[in-house]
Order: C-alpha cells, then structure tokens, then sequence
C-alpha cells in the first residue's frame, strides 16, 4: 500500500468453538465465505486449525454488514461482477479501467473504494488487515464423527433421507493474530466492533452457519501498537497520543486520508523503543476501544460514494 510502514497493530486472539463447529461433511459446502476448518500435519499428527484466510472472510463479511447498517453504501458486495447492477469496486475499477480512463494508481484505488475494501483490500489493492492461521493451543481438538440425523433441520432439505457424517468440533482453543498495518484510526474502531462482536458470540464460524451452527467466541489476549519513523507519539501526562496513518504518512491526503488523525487515550504502561519502533502493549481487555469508537461511526456515518464509483455502483440501492 505505502512504500514505508508507519504503524501497526498487532492483536493477539484465542477462538473458542461454544457448540459444535461444523468442519466436515458430506454436504456440497455453501458458497460465500465461509471460515472452514482444515487439517495439517503437525508433529506427527493431523491436526484441525483454521486458515487465517478463511477467518479473514469471515470478519470481513460481519464487517460488511456493521457498515450497511449504518450507511449501505458504505460497502460493496466484493462478490458481484461487472454485469452485476451494483458491482463491486474491483470490477467498478476494470470497467473504467476499460473504458480508457487513466491514472487509476493505488491512491486513487484506496481514495475510491468502499470503507470495507479500504480495511480488507480488493484485486486492485491489498488489505490493510491481514490474519494468521488459528492453531491449537494446547492439546489439539479431535474432531468427532456424528451421523446426518437431524441434518436437514440444517441442509434446508436438500439432503433429506441422505446417509452422510459429519465432523464437528466443539472444543478447543485456536490461537490467531491480527496484523492491522498502516491504518486509519476509524479502521482501528472498526476491528474493535469485530472482537466486540467476536467476544460476544455474534461471529459464527465453519459451515452451515446461517443453519445455527459454528457458534464461537473470540478473547483478545494482547494489543500491540508500533509506531514507526519520527513521528511515533510519547506518553504525556498519562495520556497516548493514538496516531493513524493521517498524522504519520506524509503523502495520506493522495489515498483521500483525513489529516490530521489523532486521539489521545489513558494509558498506564510503559513505551518501550528501539530506535526504530516504539511500542505500547495493552494486556487483555485494556485497549481503549470505547475511545475511539467514534472515530468508526463518523467515517461510516459521513460515508459519501465518490462520483467516479457512483456511475457503476448506481448509489448504493440494495
Ligand atoms: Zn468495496
């Protein structure tokens, strides 16, 4: 995205299954993007964990729906083609791109798309949020093997009468991080509704889970906050001076960044530096997303399509 890293955080997440998560079955798996356990070989045994691409998904289409609610087109559906009547960024920009229009660079791309394609990316810009495979801690969880009864209750009847098995799990921690790099402080927001939504129960993972199953819930463990170059903020009088990438990247208002982007929050640790990178470390629950929570409902909130999306996009009707 910017040719230097400027910020980052960096948040520590332990995903627990509450019921069963659904990994396997004999079931044609729905479309869409689904969190779907996998397995791997590891020391010596096949081991569940979750792709960090599948958890990303997962977050990004809960995302999606936190925006419309407040402002619908505030996020396009990634999905949708160029034919589509709302298509989405990614193909907004091929069809410009198509018809001649030049200049179509990585800040217009970020400065043009949606709230959600600016934090998860697109194919014409990569994502601010990256997330790594979830594995077990600990003992790893045995999938266990249960039989279809009951399966249509889930399946919408399709299968009816079928004879399958299914694999669930439905224990077990899986250890994630999430990097959220060179961020604005309302995309900062944003990711704290997410661990909200994840802590409370609301994110469901796997299959079938628009059919009640895949219920999960997420804990913060750490958050990390570097801040890199000059411009890294110091503790005054208790107080951290959060910067977003408007208030450290001297070229943000190309990408349409607001300038600057700062919120100063309590803050009781220490910041530790080498030189380099200056560090803030918020154990569990202490990261201040009730401070800053704002800074997402404004942006999502004051969201306006650019007119250069609007032509293809058609106002954000759905
Ligand atoms: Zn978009």
């Amino acid at each position: 995205m910017f040719k230097q890293l400027v910020n980052e955080c960096v948040i520590d997440l332990h995903i627990r299954p509450d019921g069963p998560v659904l990994i396997k079955s004999g079931i044609a798996t729905v479309s869409g993007p689904d969190m779907a356990f996998v397995t791997v070989l590891r020391n010596g045994d096949w081991e569940v964990y979750l792709p960090g691409s599948s958890l990303k998904g997962v977050l990004r289409s809960h995302a999606e729906r936190i925006a419309r609610t407040f402002t619908p087109e505030a996020a396009c559906d990634p999905f949708a083609k160029k034919d589509d009547p709302e298509p989405s960024c990614s193909a907004c920009f091929d069809k410009r791109k198509d018809e001649g229009e030049n200049g179509l660079d990585t800040p217009t791309a970020y400065r043009d798309s949606c709230l959600i394609c600016q934090l998860f990316g697109s194919t014409w810009m990569a994502g601010r949020l990256a997330t790594t495979d979830a594995y077990a801690v600990g003992e790893p969880s045995q999938p266990q093997r249960r039989d279809g009864v009951g399966i249509d209750r889930f399946t919408g009847g399709t299968a009816y009468g079928a004879k399958f098995e299914l694999e669930v799990i439905t224990e077990g921690t899986f250890a994630t991080t999430l990097h959220l790099r060179n961020f604005e402080l309302w995309q900062l927001a944003l990711v704290g509704f997410l661990l909200q939504d994840l802590k409370d129960g609301l994110i469901r993972i796997g299959m079938g889970k628009s059919r009640g199953l895949g219920k999960a819930r997420g804990e913060v463990k750490d958050v990390r906050l570097d801040f890199l170059g000059p411009k890294a903020p110091q503790i005054d009088d208790g107080h951290l001076p959060l910067r977003g990438v408007g208030s450290l990247f001297d070229e943000a208002e190309a990408y349409g960044i607001t300038t600057p982007d700062e919120i100063s929050v309590p803050f009781e640790g220490e910041l530790t530096s080498n030189g380099v990178r200056t560090t803030a470390i918020f154990p569990l629950d202490s990261f201040p997303w009730a401070q800053i929570a704002e800074r997402w409902v404004n942006r999502v909130q004051g969201y306006s399509m650019p007119e250069a999306m609007r032509r293809y996009r058609g106002g954000g009707r759905r």
